[in-house]
Protein backbone atom coordinates (compact mmCIF):
# COMPACT_ATOMS: atom_id res chain seq x y z
CA UNK A 1 0.00 0.00 0.00
CA UNK A 2 1.60 3.38 -0.78
CA UNK A 3 1.21 6.56 1.83
CA UNK A 4 -0.61 9.13 -0.07
CA UNK A 5 -4.06 11.08 0.66
CA UNK A 6 -5.33 7.76 1.62
CA UNK A 7 -6.99 7.99 5.87
CA UNK A 8 -6.78 4.38 7.51
CA UNK A 9 -6.91 3.25 11.18
CA UNK A 10 -4.37 0.71 12.85
CA UNK A 11 -5.43 -0.98 15.69
CA UNK A 12 -2.93 -2.89 17.76
CA UNK A 13 -3.53 -5.91 19.55
CA UNK A 14 -3.49 -5.63 22.86
CA UNK A 15 -1.70 -9.78 23.58
CA UNK A 16 1.29 -9.95 24.77
CA UNK A 17 3.44 -12.57 22.64
CA UNK A 18 6.42 -15.05 23.58
CA UNK A 19 7.99 -16.76 20.56
CA UNK A 20 10.41 -19.60 20.56
CA UNK A 21 11.66 -23.27 21.09
CA UNK A 22 10.98 -24.32 24.34
CA UNK A 23 8.82 -21.97 25.39
CA UNK A 24 6.42 -23.75 26.96
CA UNK A 25 8.48 -23.92 30.31
CA UNK A 26 7.72 -20.32 30.73
CA UNK A 27 4.01 -20.59 31.30
CA UNK A 28 3.98 -20.68 34.78
CA UNK A 29 6.09 -17.83 35.14
CA UNK A 30 3.56 -16.05 32.53
CA UNK A 31 0.55 -16.93 34.50
CA UNK A 32 2.29 -15.83 37.62
CA UNK A 33 2.76 -12.40 35.82
CA UNK A 34 -0.89 -11.54 35.44
CA UNK A 35 -1.84 -12.62 38.67
CA UNK A 36 -2.86 -16.56 38.19
CA UNK A 37 -2.91 -18.54 40.96
CA UNK A 38 -4.93 -21.77 39.89
CA UNK A 39 -5.67 -22.47 35.95
CA UNK A 40 -7.99 -24.52 34.01
CA UNK A 41 -5.36 -26.41 31.34
CA UNK A 42 -7.62 -27.18 28.07
CA UNK A 43 -6.89 -29.57 25.23
CA UNK A 44 -8.87 -32.00 23.19
CA UNK A 45 -9.23 -35.71 24.15
CA UNK A 46 -6.29 -36.64 21.53
CA UNK A 47 -3.28 -33.58 22.99
CA UNK A 48 -4.71 -34.76 27.08
CA UNK A 49 -1.33 -36.10 27.53
CA UNK A 50 0.14 -32.99 26.43
CA UNK A 51 -2.26 -30.82 28.15
CA UNK A 52 -0.90 -33.02 31.59
CA UNK A 53 2.72 -32.88 31.11
CA UNK A 54 2.19 -28.96 30.56
CA UNK A 55 -0.05 -28.63 34.00
CA UNK A 56 2.90 -30.99 35.54
CA UNK A 57 5.26 -28.20 34.43
CA UNK A 58 3.86 -24.92 35.90
CA UNK A 59 4.81 -25.13 39.14
CA UNK A 60 1.77 -23.65 40.63
CA UNK A 61 -0.95 -24.76 42.01
CA UNK A 62 -3.75 -26.40 39.15
CA UNK A 63 -7.30 -26.69 38.87
CA UNK A 64 -7.23 -29.55 37.04
CA UNK A 65 -7.41 -31.02 33.00
CA UNK A 66 -10.61 -30.38 31.06
CA UNK A 67 -9.92 -32.52 27.78
CA UNK A 68 -12.84 -32.64 25.78
CA UNK A 69 -12.38 -29.97 23.86
CA UNK A 70 -14.14 -30.51 20.40
CA UNK A 71 -14.38 -28.89 16.19
CA UNK A 72 -16.86 -25.89 15.96
CA UNK A 73 -17.14 -25.26 19.98
CA UNK A 74 -20.18 -26.79 21.02
CA UNK A 75 -22.06 -24.70 24.22
CA UNK A 76 -22.96 -27.84 24.97
CA UNK A 77 -19.22 -28.57 26.06
CA UNK A 78 -18.64 -25.13 27.05
CA UNK A 79 -21.33 -25.55 29.70
CA UNK A 80 -19.32 -28.68 31.25
CA UNK A 81 -16.26 -26.79 31.16
CA UNK A 82 -17.47 -23.76 32.67
CA UNK A 83 -18.82 -26.46 35.74
CA UNK A 84 -15.62 -27.61 36.33
CA UNK A 85 -14.36 -24.17 36.33
CA UNK A 86 -16.56 -23.29 39.21
CA UNK A 87 -16.17 -26.64 41.22
CA UNK A 88 -12.51 -25.90 40.87
CA UNK A 89 -12.40 -22.96 41.50
CA UNK A 90 -9.88 -22.12 38.19
CA UNK A 91 -9.29 -18.45 38.03
CA UNK A 92 -7.67 -18.71 34.13
CA UNK A 93 -7.60 -21.12 31.34
CA UNK A 94 -4.13 -22.20 29.74
CA UNK A 95 -5.37 -23.81 26.13
CA UNK A 96 -2.95 -26.49 24.38
CA UNK A 97 -4.23 -27.26 21.02
CA UNK A 98 -5.45 -25.61 17.88
CA UNK A 99 -8.60 -23.28 16.64
CA UNK A 100 -11.08 -25.42 19.11
CA UNK A 101 -9.55 -25.61 22.03
CA UNK A 102 -8.59 -21.78 21.59
CA UNK A 103 -12.22 -21.37 21.32
CA UNK A 104 -12.84 -23.39 23.86
CA UNK A 105 -11.37 -21.42 25.89
CA UNK A 106 -12.67 -18.10 24.73
CA UNK A 107 -16.27 -19.28 25.39
CA UNK A 108 -15.52 -19.99 28.94
CA UNK A 109 -13.74 -16.21 28.83
CA UNK A 110 -16.39 -14.77 27.39
CA UNK A 111 -19.18 -16.19 29.99
CA UNK A 112 -17.01 -15.50 33.14
CA UNK A 113 -14.17 -12.96 32.02
CA UNK A 114 -11.63 -15.19 33.28
CA UNK A 115 -8.07 -14.24 31.76
CA UNK A 116 -6.29 -17.10 28.67
CA UNK A 117 -3.63 -17.94 28.10
CA UNK A 118 -3.04 -20.20 24.55
CA UNK A 119 0.11 -22.16 23.84
CA UNK A 120 -1.23 -22.81 19.86
CA UNK A 121 -0.22 -26.03 17.95
CA UNK A 122 -1.64 -25.35 14.54
CA UNK A 123 -1.84 -22.57 11.72
CA UNK A 124 -5.37 -21.78 12.65
CA UNK A 125 -4.19 -18.06 14.46
CA UNK A 126 -7.35 -17.90 16.45
CA UNK A 127 -5.72 -17.00 19.58
CA UNK A 128 -4.55 -13.47 17.98
CA UNK A 129 -8.34 -12.67 17.46
CA UNK A 130 -11.38 -11.30 19.05
CA UNK A 131 -13.86 -13.73 17.10
CA UNK A 132 -15.34 -16.94 18.56
CA UNK A 133 -17.16 -18.91 16.84
CA UNK A 134 -19.60 -21.29 18.31
CA UNK A 135 -22.68 -23.87 17.57
CA UNK A 136 -25.79 -24.75 19.23
CA UNK A 137 -28.33 -26.96 17.82
CA UNK A 138 -26.43 -27.21 15.02
CA UNK A 139 -26.03 -23.65 14.22
CA UNK A 140 -22.59 -21.80 13.83
CA UNK A 141 -22.65 -18.13 15.27
CA UNK A 142 -19.62 -15.66 14.92
CA UNK A 143 -19.09 -12.71 17.70
CA UNK A 144 -16.40 -10.57 18.10
CA UNK A 145 -16.04 -9.44 21.74
CA UNK A 146 -12.77 -8.24 23.36
CA UNK A 147 -13.73 -10.50 25.98
CA UNK A 148 -12.36 -13.24 23.74
CA UNK A 149 -8.76 -12.13 22.92
CA UNK A 150 -6.85 -14.16 25.05
CA UNK A 151 -4.13 -11.96 27.29
CA UNK A 152 -1.02 -13.96 26.54
CA UNK A 153 0.09 -16.44 23.72
CA UNK A 154 2.87 -18.68 24.21
CA UNK A 155 3.85 -19.68 20.45
CA UNK A 156 6.60 -22.86 21.22
CA UNK A 157 7.75 -24.25 17.96
CA UNK A 158 8.18 -27.74 19.43
CA UNK A 159 4.58 -28.07 20.36
CA UNK A 160 4.04 -27.96 16.71
CA UNK A 161 6.93 -31.27 15.61
CA UNK A 162 3.80 -33.61 16.05
CA UNK A 163 1.50 -32.05 13.71
CA UNK A 164 1.10 -34.19 11.01
CA UNK A 165 2.21 -33.04 7.51
CA UNK A 166 -1.02 -32.99 6.23
CA UNK A 167 -2.40 -30.99 8.63
CA UNK A 168 0.35 -28.96 8.59
CA UNK A 169 -0.63 -27.78 4.96
CA UNK A 170 -4.35 -27.69 5.03
CA UNK A 171 -3.88 -25.77 8.53
CA UNK A 172 -1.31 -23.62 6.97
CA UNK A 173 -3.16 -22.79 3.58
CA UNK A 174 -6.21 -22.09 6.12
CA UNK A 175 -3.46 -19.26 7.84
CA UNK A 176 -2.67 -17.63 4.38
CA UNK A 177 -6.42 -17.07 3.52
CA UNK A 178 -6.60 -14.84 6.54
CA UNK A 179 -3.35 -13.04 5.19
CA UNK A 180 -4.61 -13.04 1.55
CA UNK A 181 -7.97 -11.31 2.25
CA UNK A 182 -6.06 -8.93 4.96
CA UNK A 183 -4.37 -7.37 1.86
CA UNK A 184 -7.98 -6.12 0.08
CA UNK A 185 -9.73 -5.79 3.56
CA UNK A 186 -12.33 -3.19 3.16
CA UNK A 187 -10.55 -1.69 6.32
CA UNK A 188 -6.46 -2.49 5.11
CA UNK A 189 -4.03 -0.37 6.52
CA UNK A 190 -0.34 -0.55 5.40
CA UNK A 191 0.77 -2.00 8.92
CA UNK A 192 -1.63 -5.30 8.12
CA UNK A 193 -0.17 -5.02 4.49
CA UNK A 194 3.25 -5.20 5.58
CA UNK A 195 2.21 -8.27 8.16
CA UNK A 196 0.03 -10.41 5.22
CA UNK A 197 3.20 -10.58 2.80
CA UNK A 198 5.88 -11.21 5.90
CA UNK A 199 3.34 -13.96 6.52
CA UNK A 200 2.51 -15.10 3.08
CA UNK A 201 6.57 -15.59 2.71
CA UNK A 202 7.41 -17.37 5.53
CA UNK A 203 4.30 -19.94 5.20
CA UNK A 204 5.19 -20.27 1.63
CA UNK A 205 9.18 -21.27 2.45
CA UNK A 206 8.61 -23.05 5.82
CA UNK A 207 5.86 -25.21 4.57
CA UNK A 208 7.17 -26.76 1.51
CA UNK A 209 10.14 -27.78 3.91
CA UNK A 210 8.03 -29.41 7.04
CA UNK A 211 6.46 -31.64 4.12
CA UNK A 212 10.13 -33.11 4.03
CA UNK A 213 11.05 -32.90 7.49
CA UNK A 214 8.09 -32.35 9.55
CA UNK A 215 10.34 -32.00 13.03
CA UNK A 216 12.63 -29.20 11.30
CA UNK A 217 12.75 -26.44 13.68
CA UNK A 218 13.87 -23.92 11.07
CA UNK A 219 10.70 -25.23 9.06
CA UNK A 220 8.63 -25.10 11.75
CA UNK A 221 9.64 -21.80 13.20
CA UNK A 222 9.10 -20.08 9.80
CA UNK A 223 5.51 -21.57 9.96
CA UNK A 224 4.77 -20.78 13.38
CA UNK A 225 6.31 -17.03 12.72
CA UNK A 226 3.79 -16.99 9.53
CA UNK A 227 1.06 -18.71 11.57
CA UNK A 228 1.29 -15.66 14.05
CA UNK A 229 1.22 -12.80 11.77
CA UNK A 230 -1.54 -14.27 9.59
CA UNK A 231 -3.80 -14.94 13.04
CA UNK A 232 -2.54 -10.97 13.84
CA UNK A 233 -4.35 -9.93 10.15
CA UNK A 234 -7.41 -11.60 10.96
CA UNK A 235 -7.72 -9.99 14.60
CA UNK A 236 -7.09 -6.73 12.63
CA UNK A 237 -9.32 -6.42 9.53
CA UNK A 238 -12.12 -7.87 8.18
CA UNK A 239 -12.45 -10.27 6.03
CA UNK A 240 -14.26 -11.04 2.13
CA UNK A 241 -15.62 -13.63 -0.24
CA UNK A 242 -13.35 -16.36 0.53
CA UNK A 243 -14.25 -16.10 4.48
CA UNK A 244 -17.78 -15.92 4.14
CA UNK A 245 -18.01 -19.10 1.16
CA UNK A 246 -15.70 -20.88 3.71
CA UNK A 247 -18.33 -20.35 6.68
CA UNK A 248 -21.44 -21.63 4.56
CA UNK A 249 -19.73 -24.45 3.15
CA UNK A 250 -18.50 -25.92 6.66
CA UNK A 251 -21.54 -24.76 8.14
CA UNK A 252 -23.98 -26.25 5.58
CA UNK A 253 -22.26 -29.18 4.31
CA UNK A 254 -20.34 -29.62 7.87
CA UNK A 255 -16.83 -29.77 5.42
CA UNK A 256 -13.85 -30.13 7.12
CA UNK A 257 -12.45 -26.31 8.32
CA UNK A 258 -8.55 -26.28 7.04
CA UNK A 259 -9.61 -28.49 4.30
CA UNK A 260 -11.76 -26.41 3.12
CA UNK A 261 -10.25 -23.12 3.15
CA UNK A 262 -6.80 -24.62 1.04
CA UNK A 263 -9.47 -25.76 -2.02
CA UNK A 264 -11.45 -22.54 -2.18
CA UNK A 265 -8.60 -20.04 -1.55
CA UNK A 266 -7.15 -20.63 -5.08
CA UNK A 267 -10.63 -19.99 -6.56
CA UNK A 268 -11.63 -16.37 -4.78
CA UNK A 269 -8.23 -15.34 -5.46
CA UNK A 270 -8.16 -15.63 -8.69
CA UNK A 271 -11.64 -13.89 -9.06
CA UNK A 272 -10.95 -10.90 -6.77
CA UNK A 273 -7.48 -10.42 -8.87
CA UNK A 274 -9.89 -9.44 -11.93
CA UNK A 275 -10.82 -6.22 -9.46
CA UNK A 276 -7.70 -5.63 -7.52
CA UNK A 277 -5.30 -7.03 -9.66
CA UNK A 278 -2.64 -4.69 -7.83
CA UNK A 279 -3.32 -5.65 -4.12
CA UNK A 280 -2.77 -9.38 -5.49
CA UNK A 281 0.03 -9.14 -7.58
CA UNK A 282 2.46 -9.43 -4.94
CA UNK A 283 1.18 -12.94 -3.82
CA UNK A 284 2.18 -13.99 -7.49
CA UNK A 285 5.60 -12.62 -7.03
CA UNK A 286 6.25 -13.99 -3.54
CA UNK A 287 5.02 -17.49 -5.01
CA UNK A 288 7.11 -17.21 -8.64
CA UNK A 289 4.02 -17.75 -9.92
CA UNK A 290 1.91 -16.43 -13.45
CA UNK A 291 -1.09 -15.53 -10.91
CA UNK A 292 -1.97 -15.47 -7.41
CA UNK A 293 -4.42 -18.05 -7.53
CA UNK A 294 -2.48 -20.10 -9.56
CA UNK A 295 0.58 -19.66 -7.08
CA UNK A 296 -1.73 -20.88 -4.30
CA UNK A 297 -3.21 -23.73 -5.89
CA UNK A 298 0.13 -25.09 -7.15
CA UNK A 299 1.37 -24.61 -3.32
CA UNK A 300 -1.85 -26.60 -2.13
CA UNK A 301 -0.66 -29.54 -5.48
CA UNK A 302 3.35 -29.07 -3.84
CA UNK A 303 2.14 -29.77 -0.36
CA UNK A 304 -0.20 -32.95 -1.84
CA UNK A 305 -3.20 -31.22 0.13
CA UNK A 306 -6.65 -31.66 -1.27
CA UNK A 307 -7.62 -29.05 -4.13
CA UNK A 308 -11.18 -30.21 -5.08
CA UNK A 309 -14.12 -29.84 -3.02
CA UNK A 310 -15.65 -33.43 -4.19
CA UNK A 311 -12.61 -35.13 -2.19
CA UNK A 312 -13.46 -33.51 1.09
CA UNK A 313 -16.95 -34.18 1.35
CA UNK A 314 -19.33 -31.54 -0.85
CA UNK A 315 -21.79 -33.19 -2.25
CA UNK A 316 -22.54 -32.16 -6.16
CA UNK A 317 -26.19 -31.70 -5.42
CA UNK A 318 -25.23 -28.69 -3.05
CA UNK A 319 -23.61 -26.22 -5.45
CA UNK A 320 -26.43 -24.29 -6.32
CA UNK A 321 -27.66 -24.54 -2.62
CA UNK A 322 -24.16 -22.99 -1.46
CA UNK A 323 -24.11 -20.51 -4.10
CA UNK A 324 -27.47 -19.23 -2.74
CA UNK A 325 -26.43 -19.39 0.81
CA UNK A 326 -23.44 -17.39 -0.02
CA UNK A 327 -25.22 -14.27 -1.65
CA UNK A 328 -28.24 -14.29 1.13
CA UNK A 329 -27.34 -11.39 2.89
CA UNK A 330 -24.88 -8.25 1.59
CA UNK A 331 -21.20 -8.67 2.47
CA UNK A 332 -18.12 -6.38 1.96
CA UNK A 333 -15.65 -7.63 -1.11
CA UNK A 334 -13.72 -6.07 -3.47
CA UNK A 335 -16.04 -7.57 -6.62
CA UNK A 336 -19.53 -8.11 -5.84
CA UNK A 337 -19.94 -11.56 -7.21
CA UNK A 338 -23.42 -12.64 -8.48
CA UNK A 339 -24.81 -15.56 -7.80
CA UNK A 340 -23.74 -16.82 -10.67
CA UNK A 341 -20.55 -16.17 -10.40
CA UNK A 342 -20.37 -17.72 -7.45
CA UNK A 343 -21.88 -21.00 -8.85
CA UNK A 344 -19.06 -21.17 -11.21
CA UNK A 345 -16.14 -20.60 -9.20
CA UNK A 346 -17.27 -23.64 -6.83
CA UNK A 347 -17.94 -25.64 -9.87
CA UNK A 348 -14.39 -24.65 -10.60
CA UNK A 349 -13.35 -25.74 -6.80
CA UNK A 350 -15.59 -28.93 -6.63
CA UNK A 351 -13.64 -30.31 -9.92
CA UNK A 352 -10.50 -28.87 -8.31
CA UNK A 353 -9.50 -27.07 -11.76
CA UNK A 354 -6.43 -24.57 -11.74
CA UNK A 355 -7.87 -21.12 -11.77
CA UNK A 356 -6.90 -18.95 -14.80
CA UNK A 357 -5.24 -16.50 -12.88
P1 LIG B 1 -8.32 -28.33 15.70
O1 LIG B 1 -8.02 -27.46 16.84
O2 LIG B 1 -9.70 -28.86 15.56
O3 LIG B 1 -7.30 -29.56 15.71
C1 LIG B 1 -7.44 -30.63 14.80
C2 LIG B 1 -6.88 -31.92 15.42
O4 LIG B 1 -5.46 -31.86 15.44
C3 LIG B 1 -7.33 -32.16 16.88
O5 LIG B 1 -7.57 -33.52 17.05
C4 LIG B 1 -6.10 -31.72 17.67
O6 LIG B 1 -6.01 -32.34 18.92
C5 LIG B 1 -4.98 -32.15 16.74
N1 LIG B 1 -3.75 -31.38 16.92
C6 LIG B 1 -3.63 -30.07 17.06
N2 LIG B 1 -2.34 -29.71 17.18
C7 LIG B 1 -1.62 -30.86 17.10
C8 LIG B 1 -0.22 -31.15 17.14
N3 LIG B 1 0.70 -30.20 17.24
N4 LIG B 1 0.15 -32.44 17.06
C9 LIG B 1 -0.76 -33.44 16.89
N5 LIG B 1 -2.09 -33.21 16.82
C10 LIG B 1 -2.51 -31.94 16.92
O7 LIG B 1 -7.97 -27.65 14.29
P2 LIG B 1 -7.66 -26.15 13.86
O8 LIG B 1 -7.65 -26.16 12.38
O9 LIG B 1 -6.49 -25.61 14.59
O10 LIG B 1 -8.93 -25.33 14.38
C11 LIG B 1 -10.14 -25.32 13.67
C12 LIG B 1 -11.19 -24.57 14.46
O11 LIG B 1 -10.72 -23.29 14.83
C13 LIG B 1 -12.48 -24.35 13.68
O12 LIG B 1 -13.60 -24.62 14.51
C14 LIG B 1 -12.42 -22.88 13.32
O13 LIG B 1 -13.71 -22.32 13.17
C15 LIG B 1 -11.67 -22.31 14.48
N6 LIG B 1 -10.96 -21.05 14.14
C16 LIG B 1 -11.35 -19.93 14.81
C17 LIG B 1 -10.72 -18.73 14.56
C18 LIG B 1 -11.13 -17.50 15.30
O14 LIG B 1 -10.52 -16.45 15.16
N7 LIG B 1 -12.15 -17.58 16.12
C19 LIG B 1 -9.66 -18.68 13.63
C20 LIG B 1 -9.28 -19.83 12.97
C21 LIG B 1 -9.94 -21.03 13.25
Amino acid sequence: MTIGNEVFVYNGLPTRVVFGSGTSARAGEEARRIGVKRPLVLSTPEQKNEAQALAAKLGMDVAGVFSGATMHTPVEVTEKALQVVTESKADATIALGGGSTTGLGKAIALRTDLPQIVLPTTYAGSEMTNILGETSEGRKKTLRSPKVQPEVVIYDVELTFTLPPRLSATSGMNAIAHAVEGLYAEDRNPIVTLMALEAIRAMAEGLPAILDRPRDPAARAKALYGAWLCGTVLGSVGMALHHKLCHVLGGSFDLPHAETHTVVLPHVVSFNARAVPEKLAPVAEILRSAGPGQGLFDLTNRLGAPTALKDIGMPADGLDRAAAFATESPYYNPRQPTREDIRALLEDAFHGRRPEL
